[in-house]
């Protein structure tokens, strides 16, 4: 239990939450995240190491962050992640870790993650068809992150949910298929409107499928959708269940809803920069205090709390103001 000042920042939002990307590399190549060749990479020694990331994290916990979730990149393809995990498992206070994955390695590391204490699970899959799959991500992987869903429902995985990027004029007609898989096998389908994090300046706004859109397409193919009742307000996901029982869906409307008043996270680079928004343009080098030496937690500490007092109101992704961050999603860490 943190005994610190809780990490507030100037507009009153406790910051529990601190997304961690463990390597910025991937195994396939989501067009609105990574070109599809040439993407540029931090040197392997820039990366943190397992230890550092486990200091960090400490040094955050003692401040009140309870939860974390691993991202990239693909977290899959850092070797032996579920060391880290495992670690990560025993600090106290603590209580959540999440993975965000695209799940083309989940089959054969399920039972590792597992074993090392991991639950919760978001598997990125926007499509069940293997050529659009082809299409969107550059790989035939499609079997693998199957069998990867189905290993980790085996393992007893819980809750696992699903992303989908919503991009107008591509994935229409995915929003239905992929709901219907979720309300088969349990799982809550996550619809995230695209963002410009992309690495080739592709977003447009008029390629944003929009929440509305896809709610009016599941209603009307599916059946009634009713918001769910007393929501977590610091969720980023805007969630529905259909009224007849049978699962729901959520949404990541950063873009027609952004939920920037409720943002309770923090997020660290695989180079060990710490970043307040994901669309941030500043960032803070907190590798540089790590590899300086083992006496120097209280300036990490101090580093951790100017991040959340600097952090904005929120990103202005719907004004003229709006400037894309210095660095595509898969170096942020989504
Ligand atoms: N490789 C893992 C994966 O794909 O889930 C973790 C990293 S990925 C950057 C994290 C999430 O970002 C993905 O699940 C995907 O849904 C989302 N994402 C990537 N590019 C995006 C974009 N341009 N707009 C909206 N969401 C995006
Ligand atoms: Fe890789 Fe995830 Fe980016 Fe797709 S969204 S290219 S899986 S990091």
């Amino acid at each position: 239990m943190s005994t610190a000042e809780p990490l507030f920042d100037t507009f009153g939002r406790l910051h529990d939450n601190l997304r961690i990307s463990v390597t910025d590399r991937c195994n396939i190549r989501c067009f609105y995240c990574m070109p599809e060749t040439g993407a540029e990479y931090v040197d392997r020694g820039e990366i943190l190491t397992f230890e550092e990331i486990e200091r960090m994290v400490r040094i955050a916990a003692d401040l009140g962050v309870t939860k974390i979730r691993l991202t990239g990149g693909e977290p899959l393809v850092r070797k032996d992640l579920h060391v880290l995990i495992a670690a990560l498992n025993r600090i106290p206070g603590i209580r959540d870790i999440a993975l965000t994955t695209n799940g083309v390695l989940l089959a054969e590391q399920a039972q590792a993650l597992h074993d090392a204490g991991l639950r919760r699970l978001n598997v990125h899959l926007d499509t069940l068809d293997r050529e659009r799959f082809k299409q969107i991500t550059r790989r035939d992987d499609l079997p693998r992150v199957l069998a990867g869903i189905e290993k980790a429902q085996a393992l007893g995985f819980g809750p696992i949910k699903m992303n989908v990027v919503a991009v107008k004029n591509l994935i229409e007609p995915d929003i239905v298929p992929m709901a219907r898989f979720g309300r088969e096998h349990g799982i809550e389908i996550r619809y995230i409107e695209f963002m410009p994090l992309d690495h080739q300046s592709i977003w447009d706004r008029s390629r944003v499928l929009l929440m509305d859109t896809m709610l009016e397409m599941l209603r009307r193919e599916i059946g009634p959708l009713e918001p769910v009742p007393d929501p977590d307000p610091r969720a980023p996901a805007t969630e529905f269940r259909f009224t007849d029982g049978v699962g729901g869906v959520g949404f990541i409307a950063s873009v027609s809803k952004p939920f920037c008043l409720n943002c309770n996270r923090l997020r660290l680079t695989s180079d060990g920069k710490l970043r307040y928004c994901l669309f941030a343009i500043d960032e803070t080098d907190v590798k540089g205090l790590l590899r300086a030496g083992t006496l120097n937690d209280e300036a990490i500490a101090a580093t951790i709390r100017q991040t959340v007092r600097d952090k904005w109101l929120g990103h202005e992704i719907n004004t003229n103001r709006f400037v894309p961050p210095p660095r595509p999603m898969h170096s942020i860490g989504g």
